[in-house]
């Protein structure tokens, strides 16, 4: 039974394969055509030939190409500002450029020509200092100086698919993919889908995302341009679109946003009775206490609403918060509404609740003075002020954007890769 378990990965590795190699002809040519020069399909290690040893130094590797120590000294002291060439990594790699030496008569002896070889005259050093910056010694007459620039950037479309089997990183795994990638399309959907909770054996995504490269050395990973998951058999896509200096997201086909914004105040017309306070003298138990969380006062029965969709994972009475409930909205936001006077019908643990539904009625249960609603927000488990929180936008493509954005959006999602089927997969289990 070894191949069943088997095919499918090598299915996964071919489709990558195919995906790394086929992709995007049209775009990868124009970007060749964009950066394309002598040193292009010259690798790293041709265009920068020298390497640091290991227990070695950059002393002893230039003394090695002959450089004399006066210019060795020069040149480390003139780039001491910018960076410590004594204290370069082992692996470093660099090239040196060398001048050759105006003819002043005319002499071909052997002697000389030995005389020349030996001592080259340095005028430049080129350092890869990291993998796509590199740092320029240079000298001009007797005088050395620096400079820094970058080695050009190229971006390549790819794409990948995976099927979950066990897990969201296993099957990034199984693709042969990044799992930082696995991060970036866990937030583009964390309004859609609670990774942490509602992943299922047989969810399925595809995605195409920005391989960044550097003289065909694939030095790290941008953004996710475009995504489908399929989470129980629901899809939900996701289109990146960004306008230089207006506006940068992640949008469904018909150009909404999928970040959702939470509602400014879970009860409508409110009025703050008390703000979020590290420190505060507790009205009730006379002590110091913080006051972590926000409070509306409002008549008995005021409906409360949920401030973002999610899923109630609380609802009950909860000590001095008296009638409570709680709200996880995705893996980073909770919200929780005490001393409710009671339930909105079929509110209990488990229920998903869409922005704005009521949840509740604003009450005086628990340890309270009076009718209000105490909010609380949490990120990542922690309170926080929900009233100083900053989040991103969440409008909709812009009007005048709609027609570009609708032909961008044709465009990637037909560049998907095909869905890893699930049949053949789900029967080995
Ligand atoms: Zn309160």
């Amino acid at each position: 039974m070894l191949w069943r378990k088997v095919t499918p990965y090598l299915l996964l590795a071919v489709c990558t394969l195919i995906a790394l190699y086929a992709l995007y002809p049209a775009s990868s040519t124009t970007l060749n055509e964009v950066h394309d020069s002598p040193s292009k399909s010259l690798s790293t290690e041709e265009i920068y030939p020298h390497v640091i040893e290991k227990n070695s130094s950059l002393y002893v590797a230039l003394r090695k190409l002959n450089v004399d120590s006066l210019s060795i000294q020069k040149l480390v002291k003139a780039a001491k500002p910018e960076n410590n060439l004594a204290r370069l990594m082992p692996g470093t790699r660099f090239r040196l450029v060398f001048e050759e030496e105006p003819v002043t008569s005319y002499v071909d002896s052997q002697e000389v020509r030995e005389e020349k070889a030996k001592s080259p005259v340095l005028k430049e050093m080129h350092i890869l200092t990291s993998t796509t910056d590199v740092l320029k010694i240079y000298r001009l007459q007797d005088q050395w100086f620096t400079e820094s620039y970058q080695e050009p950037v190229e971006i390549e479309p790819v794409t990948f698919s995976g099927i979950v089997q066990t897990s969201l990183w296993e099957s990034a795994d199984a693709a042969n993919m990044n799992p930082e990638l696995i991060g970036q399309l866990s937030e583009i959907f964390a309004w859609q889908i609670d990774f942490a909770r509602e992943v299922r054996r047989n969810d399925r995504w595809r995605i195409m995302v920005e391989k960044k490269m550097v003289r065909g050395e694939t030095v790290g990973w941008g953004d996710i341009r475009v995504a489908e998951y399929e989470n129980e058999g629901r899809s939900y896509k996701a289109i990146l679109f960004e306008k230089e200096g207006e506006l940068k997201g992640y949008f469904s086909p018909e150009g909404k946003s999928l970040r959702k914004m939470f509602l400014k105040s879970p009860i409508k017309f409110a009025r703050i009775s008390s703000r979020f306070q590290r420190r505060r003298f507790h009205p009730i138990l006379k002590v110091n206490r913080p006051h972590l969380g926000v409070d509306y006062a409002a008549p008995i029965g005021t409906p409360v609403r949920a401030v973002g969709a999610g899923r109630v994972t609380y609802a009950g009475w909860r000590g001095g918060g008296g009638k409570t409930i709680k709200i996880r909205h995705n893996s980073v936001y909770k919200t929780a509404y005490k001393h409710l006077n009671g339930y909105a019908k079929g509110i209990r643990r488990g229920k998903r609740v869409e922005q704005g539904q009521i949840i509740g009625y604003v009450g005086t249960t628990g340890l309270s003075t009076g009718p209000h609603l105490h909010f609380e927000f949490f990120k990542h488990g922690k309170f926080v002020d929900p009233l100083r929180q900053e989040f991103p936008s969440a409008d909709p493509i812009p009007k005048k954007f709609m027609a570009e954005f609708q032909a961008h959006s044709n465009e990637v999602l037909q560049a998907l890769p095909d869905w890893q089927p699930v049949s053949e997969l789900s029967a080995n289990f």
